[in-house]
């Protein structure tokens, strides 16, 4: 039986693999010119004196027998998995409309700058009719509660910014870290309400502000959480409705599960969102 020379069987391959990596360069031409039987008759595929491959320059030698990891790299690439959703989608679903308290207004005035660390959740105790975020803004835009202010309000229809998210609200602890570190989000009460909507609308931001800020979800916080010195209780039972016995328990854990879930929507093997 004719022994047919190693060097034959790869040379009939190469050209195949380079047309299949859609690399119809000089180095291909070069290899079909180079097809010819004569041209490698008693040499040996790495030593060739006459010819040279220019790819094999960029790589390991090639060595008999063994495939050129040039050739194996000739493979589609693996497919990357993308989060569920884009961080802009969801922030969309939030509907964030912004509205503003204007800086002489008494719940801005004497504002700080701040870098969000955490986000904290209240609702309102509002349970006049008509009591939506809309009117919540607008008694804040008139300094109608005084020195109180915060950045979002959130109803079963939308999500109302009244300061941006980069200066201190007073929401939380007074001049405690609750203030000047916190993003404070009211959710509203008022009666027709949808509460299932509203808790949803707030954790789809929460999330957000997570994702934006690099806030980890043990920052996410009920009002509950900031010690307000001087006051008693010092631990405020607010949301009173996320709370079980005015403390964190099931409910709160179901609204961080919640959170979290919305989170991972947009983050969860997300080569592609890490950018913020
Ligand atoms: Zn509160």
């Amino acid at each position: 039986m004719r022994k047919v020379p190693i060097l034959t069987t790869i040379c009939a391959i190469i050209p195949a693999a380079l047309s299949l990596s859609g690399c119809g360069s000089t180095a291909e031409r070069e290899v079909t010119s180079a097809r010819s039987p004569a041209h490698f008759r008693g040499t040996s595929f790495a030593g060739n004196p006459q010819y040279r491959f220019p790819i094999v320059k960029q790589g390991s030698k090639p060595t008999p027998g063994k495939p050129n990891r040039i050739y194996q790299a000739v493979t589609a690439p693996a497919p990357r998995s993308l989060p569920r959703k884009s961080p802009t989608k969801l922030l969309s679903e939030v509907k964030v409309r912004k509205d503003y308290i204007s800086t002489s207004a008494r719940g801005r005035r004497g504002a700080k700058s701040m870098r969000p660390r955490y986000v904290t959740i209240h609702s309102t105790q509002n349970w006049s009719s008509g009591a939506d975020a809309w009117r919540h803004g607008l008694a804040l835009k008139n300094s109608k509660l005084g020195k109180l202010s915060w950045h979002y309000t959130t109803d079963e229809n939308v999500a109302v910014q009244h300061l941006p998210t980069n200066v201190t609200g007073r929401h939380a602890d007074f001049d405690g870290p609750g203030n000047r570190y916190s993003i404070g989000i009211e959710m509203c009460e008022h009666p027709g309400n949808s509460r299932i909507r509203t808790v949803d609308r707030t954790a789809k931001l929460a999330a957000y502000l997570m994702y934006k800020y690099g806030i980890p979800l043990s920052r996410v916080v009920p009002h509950y959480h900031w010690p307000r010195h001087g006051r008693s209780p010092a631990h405020k039972n607010c949301p009173h409705f996320l709370l079980d016995n005015g403390r964190p328990g099931r409910k709160w854990r179901g609204f961080q599960a919640k959170v979290k879930g919305y989170h991972d929507d947009i983050t969860k093997g997300g080569a592609a969102y890490v950018s913020r």
